[in-house]
């Protein structure tokens, strides 16, 4: 089957005074009907800003570059109009803030009703309630409140009336960009419980925006790991979570495991100023296998046993290392590549 979305090379930057935040710098994958791609990474590291990029959804001010192909049709190249009318019916996004998406005076059925006309005008009410009935079952959301307004619903539920606003059309791909931030544990669990149920009902691919790992384990078939606007490392997730092979992946999984566990790791240092990166690898300054190659050189970008990518140095093949490259870089050289 062909991917129902392929990026290619894409890149994203916002002007500020201080010069070109690179926001995303070049990042490629493909998504297959009905798959979750999971992406992950630190917070700053352009996960929303690519997810939005997709979309076609970016501020005014935000420029892009690359390919973009939905279903054989170049998003970056449409006319607004076009991308427009795309959105929503066949790509959606389910935002950070839920509260800001529904109208406080507009009854939930009202909310369907606008979604719904807004592509198909002459859908008449009946079919237009059954369609709806169809997705908040799903939603688990009792069809009788249908004539409720948003503020008669838990949090937890308006975060599922958000998700079923998104999928009413039954859009073909779906960017979620952390559905569930301020939920608890359990919510979120349930959350992607329904999000598995509805792609496998309706076939929808999903890009899953998280900073929860376990949820990724739980919920998607691959796994994109972002570092500084590159995606790092990308597979299946068994592979990937199971057999990390770049070390900002194994470095993100350790610290996710010991903050379930004791609250407390991080990885030493923080993400780069996009502005003005690192050269060469742009974690070579929190990387603890460092070598000499890799302040001054772009990694590799190779395929990874089991499949997928891997941008690394120590995964590339060694002919393509200069002489001493290989030696382990030392603190003080990390300070001057900095
Ligand atoms: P988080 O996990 O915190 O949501 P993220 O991975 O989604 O982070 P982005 O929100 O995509 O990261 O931000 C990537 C970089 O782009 C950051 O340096 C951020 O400050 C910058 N950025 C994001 N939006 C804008 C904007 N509208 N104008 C200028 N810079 C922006
Ligand atoms: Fe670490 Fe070098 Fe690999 Fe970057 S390329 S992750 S610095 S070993
Ligand atoms: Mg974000």
């Amino acid at each position: 089957p062909e991917p129902v979305i392929s990026a290619r090379d894409v890149r994203v930057w916002y002007g500020t005074t201080r010069g070109a935040i690179r926001a995303v710098d070049g990042v490629s994958f493909d998504l297959m009907p009905g798959e979750t791609l999971g992406l992950v990474g630190e917070s700053g590291c352009g996960k929303s800003t690519l997810g939005r990029g997709l979309m076609g959804l970016l501020p005014t001010g935000a420029k892009r570059d690359g390919e973009v192909v939905f279903k054989g049709r170049d998003v970056f190249s449409m006319s607004a109009k076009e991308a427009y009318a795309l959105r929503g019916h066949e790509l959606g996004m389910i935002f950070q803030e839920p509260l800001t998406r529904l109208n406080p005076l507009m009854r939930i059925s009202e909310h369907f009703e606008e979604t719904i006309r807004q592509h198909e005008p002459r859908l008449p009410r009946a079919e237009v309630q059954q369609r709806a009935f169809e997705v908040l079952r799903v939603m688990g959301i009792p069809p009788t409140r249908y004539r409720s307004y948003p503020h008669e619903f838990s949090g937890g539920m308006r975060q599922r009336l958000m998700i079923a606003l998104a999928l009413v059309l039954r859009p073909a791909f779906v960017v979620a960009d952390e559905p569930t931030t301020a939920l608890d544990v359990l919510v979120e669990a349930q959350i992607v419980g329904i999000l598995n149920d509805l792609r496998r009902t309706f076939d929808t691919s999903l890009l899953l925006i998280t900073h929860n790992v376990g949820i990724v384990a739980e919920a998607c078939d691959r796994v994109a790991v972002m570092y500084a606007g590159r995606i790092v490392e990308q597979g299946a997730v068994a592979d990937v979570l199971g057999n990390p092979q770049h070390p900002y992946t194994r470095e993100l999984l350790r610290s996710t495991i010991s903050l379930s566990t004791t609250g407390l790791e991080f990885i030493p240092g923080s993400p780069p100023d996009l502005v003005d990166p690192p050269a060469g690898c742009r974690f070579h300054p929190r990387c603890p296998d460092a070598m000499q190659v890799c302040a001054v050189k772009d990694p590799v970008d190779v395929e990874r046993p089991g499949g997928g990518r891997v941008e690394c140095w120590l995964r590339g093949p060694e002919d393509l290392v200069p002489e001493g490259g290989t030696r382990p870089l030392k603190q003080e050289e990390l300070t001057v590549a900095d």
